[in-house]
Parts: structure tokens; sequence; C-alpha cells
């Protein structure tokens, strides 16, 4: 503890001078009352433009190639093209790095999403609804089940994530039922494996998904 020679008082925490006479003080300091937090060794506005400036190169880069190459390759295009998906994906990452589960989930919308437009652009939408968006909803769920447990969160709180994936996982029926999907066994498979999850949480959880129901239907 410091103390005043002048004032002939006692001061807690760590200053530099009296609070009362703001002459000089003896002793040793205390920890400080509040923590201090660390500052975060990169700024995320300075992570943003580099995340841009490494974009802008391998677009640069890879129209050079392609010019270069004489037009003859497909290679740089689909890099030219992921490119911007790539950029778009970090963003999002150091947007949501504070929410692992939130920043996964997204990721994986994200990926479905593109996987089924470049599969449209192909005029089949067969290998996305066949395997790809299955495969990913199913990796989804385990992933926030897991991470849910693993980081000790309420299932309140990540709930919301597990019903947008059991309901994605049943829109799933839509193509099945329409005949577009043709190679519906892993689409099925995740309906049925979904579905029992959502039995579990609803069967032995009520209470949990009524707290997350009320959470989220009264924002
Ligand atoms: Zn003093």
């Amino acid at each position: 503890m410091q103390y005043c020679p002048k004032c002939k008082i006692h001061i807690r925490g760590d200053k530099r001078c009296c609070p009362l006479c703001e002459g000089s003080i003896e002793g040793n300091p205390d920890n400080p009352a509040f923590p201090t937090l660390k500052k975060r060794r990169y700024p995320i506005r300075l992570m943003f433009k580099i995340c841009l400036f490494l974009f802008v190169i391998v677009e640069v880069v890879s129209m050079m190639i392609h010019i270069m190459t004489g037009f003859r390759f497909h290679l740089p295009v689909l890099f030219m093209m992921w490119a911007p998906f790539v950029l778009l994906d970090l963003c999002v990452a150091l947007y949501y790095r504070g929410n692992i589960i939130k920043l996964i989930s997204y990721q994986a919308y994200a990926v479905m999403a593109v996987c089924a437009f470049i599969d449209y652009g192909d005029g089949k939408m067969g290998w996305s609804l066949n395997w790809i968006i299955p495969a990913t909803l199913l990796s989804l769920t385990i992933v926030t089940i897991i991470i849910g447990y693993g980081v000790g969160l309420r299932l309140v709180d990540y709930m919301i994530y597990l019903l947008v994936d059991v309901i994605l996982a049943v829109l799933q029926l839509i193509p099945v039922l329409l005949g577009i999907n043709r190679v519906p066994y892993m689409a099925i498979a995740s309906v049925g494996i979904m579905l029992v999850v959502a039995a579990f949480v609803v069967i032995f959880r009520p209470r949990e998904l009524g707290n997350a129901f009320s959470k989220y239907m009264n924002m």
C-alpha cells in the first residue's frame, strides 16, 4: 500500500501522486483494483486491409498468368472466381471471431450456397444436393454440439443454430420429392439423423427448448 507522508493517509491501488494533496507518495503500489485488458496485437482494421491486399494480389497475378498463357488454362479463371468468396469468408470470420459456433455456421451456409450456385450453373443440380449439402449440414450439427459441450455453453445459447440446421435439413426433402435429387441417400439419411437429434432435444431437454424459444421470440 502507498502512503502520503504529508496527509498521513494510506492509498490503495497504484497512484502516481496523492489524490488529496497531489504530492509525492512512498511505498509499493497494490495490484490495480480492476484488471487491465491486454491490447489486441493485430487491430481488426489492419487484418481487413491485409485480406483485401492479398485478394488484389491473387486477382492481379491470376489475370497476368491468364494473359501470359494465352487464355488457354482454366485454373487462373477459377482462382479469380474463388478469390472473392474467400475474401468474403475471411471478412465474416474476422467479424464473428467472438462467437465460434456462429462463425462456423455462417461459413457452412456460405459454402453450401456457393456449391449450390456453381452446381446450378452447371445446369444439372447434382452433386451439391446429393452430397455436399447433406454432408455439410450433418457435420455442422455434430461440430455445433461438440463445440457447445466443449466450450461449456448452455444449450439455450446454441439451440438456434441446431434449429436452423434441422430446418435446412428438412428442406432437403423438397428436391427429393420433386425428383430433382436423383441420388438422395445422403440427403434422406441426414434428414433422419437431424430429426432424431431434434426429437432428443424435444424429449430430454424441453425446458431449454422453451427457454430458447422465448429468448429468440422476445427479441
Ligand atoms: Zn497527500
